[in-house]
């Protein structure tokens, strides 16, 4: 039995050609950027060629528009923050209801501890962005707007080009975290509204502990470290450099594999998706259909535990995630299913299935092999399910 691992939206594996390429930076070219002498020399070339790399991915006009960090909450955290410093008299933070905790937990900290105003803009049963909601909540006291490109649990891709044009018309600076985006959708940064984007090298193939903001020229950043003068003083801290130069091979690699994914990994998730579909039933996708990224799949598998079914699959050799926040304790529903109003009934019982270009027809087969049978076996335990054989669902939500 091939272990199965269909959990890329958490992290992916390293590509063996990203190992190779940063392994010389650990052994023999291990000098700092900043020394005077070869080793240092040797050094600052790669770095050079390694912003080229992920600058030519994201289409971005200039290499120096991009500030390495040590991970995408990193990323998050400098953004929001540098907002609220460089402009005056601007002391609000528009987001939504669905961002990555390297955003929320940070926006309720400032309402907390700093007195900003947050405003939350909610999503449909969809997770669509209300787009109605979010133009009135921006105004003149708003300092960002942070919408993310996708979202990390549906796959929902958000229209940023339109929200940030809807930032700006109200002076504001737009910010989107692509973590989930970037390697997966084509972008082209120098024909862009947007001001700031975060990534990170974990979700693309390249190390954890390595990230990246995307700050366009002319946008004044706020260090959150303060110390040496790296990255243009806009990030204090010897450089990650075997990390930097896998993150540019990395991103050489997804721009490589951009059509792939859109194509035969997109129609390996479909296959995996439709396959359910067909053979359980009481399960429905999460999120929006049309507009997705192309690797993920959030199915909700009705009056069962979510939790049970990744302990049955992962006897099978079968990893993906679950849509609950079983991390912190409880068995609370995720708050992005809990933002798409999905029926407590569904939402405990939603399986994250992210796939990347790691994964073969054999994946999506030896899952379709199973899952009935494991859904089949939960359900027969379930009291819920009895109290509602015959429950079909009919959405309201849709
Ligand atoms: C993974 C993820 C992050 C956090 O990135 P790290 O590098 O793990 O800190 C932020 N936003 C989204 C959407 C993510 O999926």
């Amino acid at each position: 039995m091939r272990p199965v691992y269909l959990d890329n939206n958490a992290t992916t594996r390293v590509d063996p050609r990203v190992v190779s390429a940063m392994t010389p930076f650990f052994t023999e070219q291990f000098g700092n950027a900043s020394s005077m002498h070869a080793f240092g020399s040797e050094v600052g070339a790669a770095l050079k060629r390694a912003r080229q790399q992920l600058q030519t991915l994201l289409g971005a006009e200039f290499d120096h528009e991009i500030v390495y960090t040590g991970s995408g909450t990193e990323a998050d955290n400098t953004v929001l923050l540098s907002a609220l410093e460089t402009q005056p008299g601007r002391d609000e933070i528009v987001t939504s209801t669905v961002e990555h905790p390297a955003v929320l937990a940070l926006c309720q900290w400032l309402q907390k501890n700093r007195g900003i105003k947050v405003h939350y803009t909610p999503v449909d049963s969809r997770g669509r962005l209300d787009i109605e909601a979010y133009r009135k909540a921006l105004g003149p006291k708003t300092a960002i707007a942070s919408i993310m490109w996708a979202n990390n649990e549906t796959g929902t891709i958000f229209p940023v080009e339109q929200l940030a044009d809807l930032a700006h018309d109200a002076g504001a600076l737009f910010h989107t975290d692509a973590v989930q985006a970037v390697g997966k959708v084509p972008m082209d940064l120098k024909t862009s509204e947007i001001d700031m984007l975060s990534l990170s090298g974990h979700k693309l193939h390249a190390p954890k502990g390595i990230g990246a903001l995307y700050v366009r020229r002319g946008v004044r950043l706020r260090p959150l470290l303060r110390g040496g003068h790296q990255e243009r003083g806009r990030r204090a801290s010897t450089e990650n450099v075997p990390g930097i130069v896998g993150l540019g091979v990395a991103a050489e690699l997804a721009l490589e594999h951009m059509h792939e994914e859109q194509t035969r990994v997109a129609a390996l998730r479909d296959r995996l998706e439709k396959g359910l579909l067909q053979r359980i039933g009481n399960a429905f996708v999460t999120g929006d259909a049309e507009n997705r990224l192309p690797n993920t799949s959030n199915i909700a598998f009705e009056f069962i535990e979510g939790e049970g079914i990744l302990l049955l699959l992962n006897k099978e050799g079968i990893a993906c995630s679950s849509g609950s926040a079983c991390t912190s304790g409880s068995l609370e529903p995720s708050h992005v299913l809990r933002a798409m109003k999905v029926p407590y009934t569904a939402a405990h019982g939603a399986i994250r299935f992210s796939l990347s270009r790691d994964n073969a027809d054999e994946d999506v087969d030896q899952v379709l092999a199973v899952m009935p049978e494991i859904v089949e076996k939960l359900r027969s335990l379930s009291p819920f399910w009895k109290s509602s054989e015959k429950a079909t669902f009919a959405p309201t939500y849709a």
